[in-house]
C-alpha cells in the first residue's frame, strides 16, 4: 500500500503523515514514513539548497532534479519497502511537483510527461486550505519562507492541485480547516478501508 500526502505548505500534510504512520504502526503494520524532496540522497539536498536560495538553478533544471530525486526514491526506498509488504507513506510526491512546478515552468504537459513512468500512489490525501491560513500556520511554525511559500502564488498552485484531483484516481480531498484530531480520524478510516480490501 502506497500512500501520498499532498497540499500547499502549511496545510498540515506533514503532521498527518506522521500521525497516520504512528496509527498504522500501532495497529501492527510495518510502515515506511518518507518524504520528497528526499533526505536520503544528494539530489534531495540539492533541491533544498535551491528552494532555500543557497544555489540558483533554472526552473526547468529544478524540475528535472525533482524527477531524478523521485526515480532514486522509488528505486532505493519505496519499491523495496512495498516488495517487503510495508505500508509506504510519503510526505509529498509527484502531484506536488506538478502543481508547484506548473507555476515555475508553465508547461504542465512537460511536467506530466516527466512523471508519467512513476508509480502512482494507491491513495493520495490532498489537503485543502485557504492560502491565507496556510501562511499563518507557516509563520506559526517559525521557519523561513522558502521560494514556493509566497502568498500570491499559492492560489494558483492550489488550482493546479484541483485539476490533478479531477484527472487522477484515488485522490481524497481533505478539508484541512478541521482539527488535527478530526482530520486524523477521517484519514484513518479511509486508510483502514483500503488496507482491509
Ligand atoms: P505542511 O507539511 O502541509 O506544510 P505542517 O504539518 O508542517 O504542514 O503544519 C504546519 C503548521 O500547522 C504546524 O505548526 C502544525 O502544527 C499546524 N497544523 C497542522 N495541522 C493543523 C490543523 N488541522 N489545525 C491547526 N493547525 C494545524
Ligand atoms: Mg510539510
Amino acid at each position: 500500500m502506497f500512500i501520498a500526502f499532498e497540499g500547499l505548505d502549511g496545510s498540515g500534510s506533514s503532521t498527518q503523515s506522521r500521525l497516520l504512520a504512528e496509527k498504522l504502526e500501532g495497529q501492527g503494520h510495518a510502515v515506511l514514513l518518507t518524504k520528497e524532496p528526499t533526505s536520503s540522497t544528494p539530489i534531495g539536498k540539492m533541491i533544498r539548497d535551491i528552494l532555500q536560495h543557497r544555489w540558483e538553478c533554472s526552473p526547468k533544471g529544478l524540475q528535472l532534479l525533482f524527477s531524478a530525486d523521485r526515480a532514486e526514491h522509488l528505486a532505493t526506498d519505496i519499491e523495496p519497502a512495498l516488495k517487503n509488504g510495508q505500508v509506504v507513506i510519503t510526505d509529498r510526491y509527484l502531484f506536488s511537483t506538478i502543481a508547484y512546478g506548473s507555476l515555475a515552468v508553465q508547461d504542465t504537459d512537460w511536467l506530466a510527461s516527466l512523471n508519467e513512468k512513476f508509480r502512482l500512489p494507491d491513495i493520495t490525501f490532498l489537503f485543502k486550505l485557504d492560502p491565507k491560513i496556510c501562511i499563518e500556520r507557516i509563520q506559526g511554525r517559525g521557519s523561513d519562507f522558502e521560494l514556493f511559500e509566497e502568498h500570491e502564488k499559492l492560489g494558483k498552485i492550489w488550482e493546479a492541485y484541483e485539476k490533478l484531483a479531477d484527472q487522477f484516481e484515488n485522490i481524497h480531498v481533505i478539508d484541512a480547516t478541521k482539527s488535527i484530531e478530526q482530520i486524523g480520524e477521517e484519514i484513518g478510516i479511509i486508510a483502514d478501508k483500503h488496507l482491509d480490501s
